[in-house]
């Protein structure tokens, strides 16, 4: 039996730790002390780090962290990490890890990122897990930072292809912001009304809104919807220019980086 857990850190970030009771890993540590309490109050040894992509806030707390508790430390191959996370074993894409009972397999999923990874466990008891950082978040998508939109469209694909009951963890809350987005993408789509009201629940409560499910995102993430005809209709007024999918969906990463 596994439990997972959402660590809020900073503004909005999550820092997801996966412990079986005993044994423990942590994806994208932007910060070492929640995770040390965390483990002080479970009890628990960290045996692993999983890294995404190498920004601050999801590496700040690599070194502190490994250094009181010895935990290896993994890493897409193609990403360049800061100095101070220090030697990390690499993955290339299919590469696969083995920890706590789980195999996982790394995949490459550039465009936030020129070298960002995820991590998928297929066969994890309660459905299979993503971590895919600042690539897939609900009802949205990381900027690109240094990714082409090809790739983060190839990227996205590859992750929409996962199974219905995918546990998607993203590394950020931005769950709210991204809904009343999607809600102006597509103004009939009630799968995204519906999530809307939920989620506003939940965040009036100071609950998390994640993990959702890959079948949840294919419903109500515009990033993941951008061939679908309303979307495609929309976005034909929105940027005549943009007449192909990889055209239409940097119309549609643009219109989001404008959009409040
Ligand atoms: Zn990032
Ligand atoms: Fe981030």
């Amino acid at each position: 039996m596994h439990h997972l857990l959402p660590i809020p850190a900073f503004q909005d970030n999550y820092l997801w730790l996966l412990h079986d009771g005993r044994q423990a890993l942590v994806v994208d540590p932007g910060d070492a002390a929640p995770v040390l309490a965390c483990l002080a109050q479970h009890q628990l040894r960290l045996q692993a780090i999983l890294l995404t992509h190498h920004h601050a806030d999801h590496t700040g707390g690599v070194a502190e962290l490994r250094a009181a508790t010895g935990a290896t430390v993994h890493a897409p191959a193609a990403e360049t990490l800061p100095a101070s996370v220090g030697p990390v074993q690499a993955l290339a894409d299919g590469d696969r890890l083995a920890l706590l009972g789980l195999e996982f397999e790394c995949l490459a999923v550039p465009g936030h990122t020129a070298g960002h990874g995820a991590y998928h466990a297929a066969q994890a008891p309660g459905g299979p897990l993503l971590f895919c950082g600042d690539t897939l978040f609900s009802a949205g998508c990381g900027r690109l930072f240094e990714g082409t939109p090809a790739q983060m469209l190839a990227s996205l694909d590859r992750l929409a292809a996962l199974p219905d009951d995918t546990r998607v963890c993203c590394a950020h809350e931005y769950t709210l912001s991204n809904l009343r987005f999607a809600r102006a993408v597509e103004p009939g789509n009630a799968d995204i009304e519906r999530q809307l009201a939920r989620c506003s629940a939940l965040r009036e409560r100071g609950l998390p809104t994640l993990p959702s499910t890959l079948a949840q995102e294919r419903r109500i993430n515009p990033f993941l919807r951008s061939r679908e005809p309303s979307v495609v209709a929309t976005l034909a007024q929105h940027d005549p220019q943009a007449t192909d999918e990889v055209a239409r969906f940097a119309a549609l990463r643009e219109w989001k980086n404008g959009f409040r």
